[in-house]
C-alpha cells in the first residue's frame, strides 16, 4: 500500500495493550457495572473503532463519544453495544439521526427534552436518552438543584425512555478529594430524592431504574463507591494515568508510540544556524538528522529545542524550531547513523521511554491533549 512504503511519519498503535489496560481496570470493578469506553475524538487520537473493537472483546459493554457522527462511525463499523452521545444536540435533524442510528444523547435542559419528545412523536419513535446533571463542572447540563424537576419532567414525556442520569467531575484528579466528595454528595441527594435506589439491580424483574454513572479514569481508579452501573473511561483504556498519585492502583500500558524516520544526515560547522529563527546554533562541528515529522503532524512548536527524541535506545536532542513536516536532532554521538532509520518521537526504545506525560509536563498542559494532537495525516499502524 501507497502508505506503507512512503511513510515518512506515524502513529502505532499496540492493541494488545488496549485490552491489557482494559483487563486491569475491570479488575476494580464489581460484576454490575459496565466498562463504558470513551472513545471521542478518534479515541484520543488512536483510531474509534479498531479501539472500539478491541475494547468489545476485552470486555467493555458501551461507549461514550461527543458528537453524532461519531457515534454514526462506529455503527457503521458494526457495533452494537449502546453508544452515549455526551455533547448536546439541539436541532430536529441531528435527533432524527440520533434515532435513526440507535445512538443515546444526552438531555441538558427542558427545552432540548421538550424538542427531543416532540421530534420522536412526529416520527412516531421512542428513544433512551441519559440526563446529565450538573454537580459542579458547570459545562453542560441542568444543576442539581433542579435536577430532581428535570428527570421528573423527561419522565412525563412521550417517546423518551429515560435510560440513564449522569453527572461528570471536575476535580476527580486532584489529591484532595474534598471537591470530588461534593459533586458526588449532589448526585446522591438528587437520586436519593427520586427514589432511586443504586444497590437495586438494573432492568431487572418488575424493578426498572436509570442506569446512573459519574465516574472518569480518575474516579474509577480512586474509589469503587463512585462506580455506580457505568464507569466512563477513556485516559485509562490508551494507559495513561489521569495524575501521579494514581500509578498504584492498576497496572497500564500506554498504548500510542509515534515514530519517525530520518530523511537527511550532514555536518555542520561551529557557529551554523539551525532552522527558522536561529534559536540554535551549533557551538561545534555538528552531524545533524533531519526527521520526517513536524508541527503538522502534531509534534507542538513549543518543543523546539526543549524534547529529546529516542534513536536505537538512545536521547537524543532536538535542536533548533519544529517545522511544519519536519524537525531536525543532534546525532554526532551516532557517526553511523543512516538515512531511513526510526527515531521515535514518543514511545519506548529499550529501557529508555518519553511519555505523553512527559511532553505534557514540557508544555504545561495534560496528557490527554498530546494524545489527541496527532493528526490524520499520520497513518495509524495497529499491532
Ligand atoms: N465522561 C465525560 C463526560 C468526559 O467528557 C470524559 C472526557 O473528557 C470522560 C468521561 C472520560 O475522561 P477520562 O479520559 O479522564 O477517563
Amino acid at each position: 500500500r501507497y502508505d506503507e512504503i512512503c511513510q515518512r511519519s506515524w502513529v502505532e498503535i499496540d492493541l494488545a495493550a488496549i485490552a491489557y489496560n482494559v483487563q486491569q481496570i475491570k479488575t476494580l470493578l464489581s460484576p454490575q457495572t459496565t466498562l463504558m469506553a470513551v472513545v471521542k475524538a478518534d479515541a484520543y487520537g488512536h483510531g474509534a473503532v479498531s479501539v472500539a473493537k478491541t475494547v468489545t472483546q476485552a470486555g467493555a459493554g458501551a461507549f461514550a463519544v461527543a458528537t453524532t457522527p461519531e457515534g454514526i462511525e462506529l455503527r457503521e463499523a458494526g457495533i452494537k453495544q449502546p453508544i452515549l452521545v455526551l455533547g448536546a444536540a439541539y436541532t430536529s435533524d441531528e435527533i432524527k439521526a440520533i434515532s435513526h442510528w440507535q445512538l443515546q444523547p444526552t438531555l441538558c435542559t427542558p427545552q432540548q427534552a421538550l424538542l427531543f419528545s416532540e421530534t420522536l412523536g412526529k416520527l412516531n419513535q421512542t428513544l433512551e436518552v441519559h440526563l446529565n446533571i450538573d454537580t459542579g463542572m458547570s459545562r453542560l447540563g441542568t444543576s442539581w438543584q433542579k435536577g430532581v424537576e428535570f428527570v421528573q419532567l423527561v419522565q412525563r414525556l412521550p417517546n423518551l425512555k429515560l435510560a440513564g442520569i449522569y453527572s461528570h467531575f471536575a476535580t476527580a484528579d486532584s489529591l484532595d478529594q474534598t471537591l470530588m466528595r461534593q459533586q458526588h454528595q449532589r448526585f446522591q441527594t438528587v437520586i436519593q430524592t427520586l427514589g432511586i435506589n443504586p444497590k437495586n439491580p438494573l432492568n431487572q424483574g418488575t424493578v426498572s431504574r436509570p442506569c446512573l454513572h459519574i465516574s472518569n479514569s480518575a474516579a474509577t481508579l480512586t474509589d469503587a463507591a463512585l462506580h455506580y452501573d457505568w464507569v466512563r473511561v477513556g485516559l485509562g483504556i490508551y494507559g495513561l494515568y489521569p495524575a501521579p498519585h494514581l500509578r498504584s492502583t492498576v497496572d497500564l500500558k500506554p498504548v500510542m508510540q509515534v515514530k519517525a524516520k530520518v530523511t537527511q544526515i550532514k555536518t555542520i560547522e561551529a557557529g551554523t544556524g539551525v532552522s527558522y529563527g536561529y534559536q540554535y546554533i551549533a557551538e561545534k562541528t555538528t552531524r545533524i538528522a533531519v526527521v520526517g515529522i513536524g508541527y503538522a503532524d502534531g509534534v507542538p512548536r513549543n518543543l523546539s529545542n526543549k524534547m529529546k527524541v529516542l534513536v536505537r535506545g538512545e536521547f537524543l536532542p532536538q535542536i533548533g524550531a519544529i517545522t511544519m513536516d519536519q524537525l531536525m536532532i543532534d546525532v554526532t554521538s551516532m557517526p553511523d547513523l543512516q538515512v531511513g532509520e526510526v527515531v521515535t518521537i514518543l514511545g519506548k526504545e529499550g529501557k529508555n521511554s518519553i511519555s505523553a506525560d512527559d511532553w505534557a509536563a514540557d508544555l504545561g498542559t495534560i496528557s490527554w491533549e498530546i494524545l489527541c494532537g496527532f493528526k490524520h495525516r499520520l497513518p495509524r499502524l495497529n499491532f
